[in-house]
């Protein structure tokens, strides 16, 4: 059985103050929720405080980036080992937003990938494809081509920390959700692509999410979906009663 894992993007919204407001709040309404892992995504400046908040809590903290080289003259750049050390227990690689305006690609997805599971964090990968390759019928080409990518070179011991966000761009922040149908069609194609790199035990025990204007009144019918383990949350995460709506499904 995979405990589903509900997970908040806030992108680059809310500072420290904003983080602590927040998490007060999360914090009373989630408390003793065990049903699901719930993990909170900030900005980087914001994760000491977010870690601090959610001490001793059933909230993990992740970040929504890392560097795959462990340190050096990367200016700008943050470490898999720095996250850990800042009490990061999750990562978000290869977000359709970083993919579009940074320059990631399946490749630079694998080496932070490998360089998470190195680290001890789990990597929640994000695959999806842009509303022409659906248009045109290359939405299973496309998320063939992120897993292999994503996959590359990682051996069947190392893969069970590994989530993959099914995430198709066209529903991202636009208020357009995939159907319930959509969703589990995908993430068939994406444990099948799992099942070819790791096997199928390992397959069937990773955990797909969905991703894409999941809100409060939708949740019930994605996350009822036995083939969605989970939702990646942008929009609906920046208030902490939507975002526990979402939780509490
Ligand atoms: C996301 O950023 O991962 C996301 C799914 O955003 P939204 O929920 O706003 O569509």
């Amino acid at each position: 059985m995979r405990k589903k894992l509900i997970a908040a993007n806030w992108k680059m919204f809310k500072t420290a103050d904003e983080t602590f407001a927040f998490m007060q709040t999360l914090l009373r309404e989630v408390s003793g929720h065990n049903r699901d892992e719930i993990v909170v995504c900030p900005p980087f400046v914001d994760i000491p405080t977010a870690v601090q908040a959610a001490r001793l809590s059933n909230v993990h903290i992740g970040a929504q980036n890392m560097f795959w080289e462990k340190e050096g003259a990367y200016t700008g750049e943050t470490s898999a080992q720095m996250l850990l050390a800042a009490g990061c227990t999750h990562v978000i690689i290869g977000h359709s937003e970083r993919r579009q305006y940074f320059g990631e690609t399946d490749d630079t997805v694998n080496k932070k990938l490998i360089a998470a599971l190195d680290a001890g964090l789990v990597p929640i990968v994000c695959i999806g494809e842009v509303s022409q390759e659906r248009e045109s019928g290359l939405t299973e080409d496309v998320l063939r081509r992120q897993c292999t990518g994503a996959f590359r070179t990682i051996s069947g011991d190392r893969v069970a920390p590994i989530v993959v966000a099914y995430e198709p761009v066209w529903a991202i922040g636009t208020g357009k959700t995939a159907t319930p149908a959509i969703a589990a069609d995908a993430h068939r194609v994406i444990r099948t692509e799992a099942a070819k790199a790791f096997g199928p035990v390992a397959a069937e025990n990773m955990r797909i999410l969905y991703g894409g204007s999941v809100k409060p009144d939708n949740a019930k019918a994605l996350m009822s979906q036995s083939e969605i383990d989970g939702a990646l949350v942008g929009g609906a995460s920046l208030d902490p009663k939507s975002f526990t709506a979402i939780v509490k499904y």
